[in-house]
């Protein structure tokens, strides 16, 4: 539910984007999307199709790239990645903490046509 105004915001910039080119349609989006960002990208891709719908981004390529949480263990001075269940260090067993790696969200491309 809450990716409906990030959805709102994102076809905002692209049309933005398309206006500014003088093209005539957005032909794709490409997002970046962490784990950890609180966003589900089968939400953001159901709340486009509805958005999109009637603007220049109608019919436009959703096209989205998750990235996984990335976990830092400070005994090891090391990052990893978390397994199911378990926030242990694969190396010395320890619960390490979360990075920024995985809480991305962004607009990584445009693209349009004339
Ligand atoms: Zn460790």
């Amino acid at each position: 539910m809450h990716e409906y105004p990030v959805t709102r915001e994102f076809i905002n910039i692209a049309a933005r984007k398309a206006r500014e080119a003088n093209a005539r349609r957005v032909t794709r989006i490409c997002l970046v999307v962490g784990e950890q960002s609180g966003f589900a990208p089968e939400s953001l891709q159901m709340y486009f199709e509805m958005i999109a719908e009637g603007t220049v981004c109608e019919n436009a390529e959703l096209e989205i790239t998750t990235v996984k949480t990335q976990w830092y263990c400070p005994r090891c001075d090391a990052p990893y990645a978390r397994r199911p269940l378990s926030f242990a260090c694969p190396r010395c067993g320890r619960d390490g903490e979360p990075t920024s790696v995985g809480g991305e969200f962004y607009v990584d491309r445009i693209e349009v046509a004339e």
